[in-house]
């Protein structure tokens, strides 16, 4: 049985645990240089789990001044597809690593892989087996839970082909591999220990024979190799000293060192690390490609997707997402993130960076009385007060202007500082304004205009009585405001653990039905028509929006009419607000 390597007893959990072990294989000699690997399946698009992955893959090899190659774990062809290997190298990128000229294919390892399977049979370490897939899972066992509720792995029993020649298996093999057999009549495994308590131990497959057509191979091959076999001889292959990778793989690790071992290869080591969780969504490929597939989101960018290609649909910066990564720390148990944190480290980077401008979500007119008609003013805002290298720029003041439905009220409730009848606020950047009365359309009762006189001596931030309002609002003069639309997204999940099923039911029951509105009405400062693809900005009062390339390209051409489906899209980011400071309390309860 194998020994417990020394890393398996830390009990730190500390962030740099990895580091410690990759400097103590420097130290002794076990390791002369580090070079690590990052393995994505090309059977779904990239989300913020495999961030944590690859950001690791990627700093710890430049942190010990060493190489991380890109490596596609493409070895089971009935799901995998070029399309995903494309939008995986598109997606990397855009995160800010680089794997340079070191792209590799395990795909393209077959023919080294086969021949040390064939090295391995030789030395009577694998044999053919007849047993189909249920027999080959019935004859392993399970384990049970006795009346104490005490878990055990009664022992297996052996295939009746387990003691063939070498020579037979030798034959065999070949024979599976020319294609003389159908499809799951035999397979290839290794003979280990068929009373291993560690159940994955219990001879487990090496090759199976399929006859799907690989994205990259074709039809060359008919027999296809396991991850366990393949995985740690693709590492060899490539001189991987540190092969990090999430903690479900701990118990694959005994087959990790035995298939090195008994294929005389390069000592490449295993290191896991905790997955990443986030709450309110599911970081599993395969729950996501169902969200896809049956149409609950719009495709693998939708942006309620933790997708990479979601997350940047949305507005994530790829500072935001790296920085996120480094503070959640690496640690050694799986743990839950809450969801409020990444908002937090994106509104981190959001505040410093994006420009303001104003935008109104939900359009009310207010009419200037006293404005002489048909005069347009330029005014002056800043661009960012976090930023004054972001200058300022002028915006145009007219006597029509738009602002939030909701910043005004007939009746107003308690402490309501915005607009209702006899009520002064200011106009952002603007004058103070007093509201003199409103319009209402008597059969719906819906209010369609409110009245206002401004008070000329207040321009631009000037109080010369020393007067004071307690409401500031925001507004885009209806002169030149471009229409917008304008998306809004709540949690793509209305449940913390959407995991967590109700009896007889599936995750999709825990999706939110709110996960998106859609407000096609909206009206924003010109400079939000010639915003360019993922140009973010904070829309005063309102949050982070930046403008959706892609859903211009699904609404189509420009049409007639001022409906028409040129209008630019923007998705809302994230709020102003922070609720991670709320949350933190909470956060170790989780
Ligand atoms: P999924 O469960 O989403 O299908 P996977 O492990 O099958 O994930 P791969 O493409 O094989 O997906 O993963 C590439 C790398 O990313 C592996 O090293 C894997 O361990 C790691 N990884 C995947 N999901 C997470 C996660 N949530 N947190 C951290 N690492 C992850
Ligand atoms: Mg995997």
């Amino acid at each position: 049985m194998e020994t417990k390597p020394e890393y398996e007893k830390d009990p730190s959990g500390s962030s740099d645990f990895i580091s410690e072990f990759i400097k103590e294989d420097l130290k002794n000699g076990r390791f002369t240089y580090v070079h690590t690997r990052f393995p994505p399946e090309p059977n779904g698009w990239l989300h913020i789990g495999h961030c944590k992955a690859m950001a690791l893959d990627f700093t710890m090899a430049e942190q010990f001044g060493g190489k991380c190659n890109l490596r596609f774990d493409d070895t089971n062809p009935e799901k995998e597809d070029l399309s995903y290997v494309e939008a995986i190298k598109r997606d990397i990128k855009w995160l800010g690593f680089d794997w340079e000229d070191r792209e590799y294919y395990a795909s393209d390892y077959y023919g080294y892989l086969y021949d040390l399977a064939v090295k391995i049979i030789k030395k009577g370490k694998a044999y053919v087996d007849d047993l189909s897939e249920e027999e080959i899972s019935e004859y392993r066992g399970t384990a049970v839970a006795d009346k104490n509720n005490i878990t055990e792995t009664p022992p297996g029993r052996n295939s009746p082909w387990r003691d063939r020649p070498v020579e037979e298996n030798l034959d065999l093999f070949a024979r599976m591999r020319a294609g003389e057999f159908a499809d799951g009549a035999k397979t290839l495994r290794a003979k280990i220990d068929m009373t291993s308590p560690n159940l994955l131990l219990r001879d487990p497959v090496m090759y199976r024979i399929r006859r799907d057509t690989h994205y990259r191979t074709g039809n060359s091959w008919c027999i296809y190799p396991m991850y366990d076999f393949q995985h740690p001889l693709s590492d060899a292959k490539e001189g991987i000293t540190h092969s990090l990778c999430s903690l479900e793989y701990e118990i694959h690790r005994p087959l990790y060192e035995w298939f090195i071992r008994e294929a005389e290869v390069f000592p490449s080591r295993q290191i896991e690390f905790a997955r990443l969780n986030l709450t309110y969504t599911v970081l599993s490929k395969r729950w996501l490609l169902r969200l896809v597939q049956e149409k609950y989101v719009s495709g693998w960018d939708d942006p309620r997707m933790p997708t990479l290609a979601g997350l940047r649909r949305r507005g994530y910066t790829p500072t935001a997402i790296r920085s996120f990564i480094s503070q959640i720390g690496i640690a050694k148990t799986d743990s839950m993130v809450d969801i409020a944190f990444l908002e937090y480290c994106l509104r981190e980077d959001l505040n410093k960076h994006s420009p303001r401008v104003m935008a109104v979500l939900r359009p009310l007119k207010l009419i200037i009385e006293n404005w002489e008609p048909g005069k347009v003013e330029e005014l002056e805002a800043v661009n960012n007060p976090e930023d004054e290298s972001m200058g300022k720029r002028a915006i145009s003041f007219s006597g029509e202007l738009w602002i939030e439905e909701d910043d005004f009220e007939e009746t107003p409730p308690p402490k309501y500082h915005r607009l209702f009848p006899g009520n002064s606020v200011r106009l952002r950047y603007a004058y103070i304004v007093t509201c003199t009365g409103f319009d209402k359309d008597p059969a719906t009762g819906k209010i369609t205009a409110v009245r206002c006189t401004y008070d000329q001596a207040t321009r631009g931030g000037n109080a010369p009585d020393n007067r004071k309002v307690k409401g500031t609002i925001h507004w885009v003069s209806a002169a030149n405001a471009v229409p917008l639309e304008v998306r809004i997204y709540d949690h793509l999940f209305a449940k913390e653990r959407p995991m967590e099923i109700p009896p007889e039911g599936n995750f999709l029951d825990n999706l939110n039905p709110h996960s998106l509105e859609i407000i096609s009405g909206a009206y924003g400062e010109p400079c939000l028509a010639d915003a360019a693809g993922e140009d973010r900005f904070q829309f005063e009062r309102l949050g982070y929006f930046v403008k959706d390339m892609t859903a211009l390209q699904e609404t189509g051409p420009a049409g007639p009419g001022p409906d028409d489906r040129a209008k630019p899209v923007f998705n809302k980011t994230v709020g102003l607000r922070d609720t991670w400071a709320k949350i933190q309390g909470k956060q170790t309860a989780l």
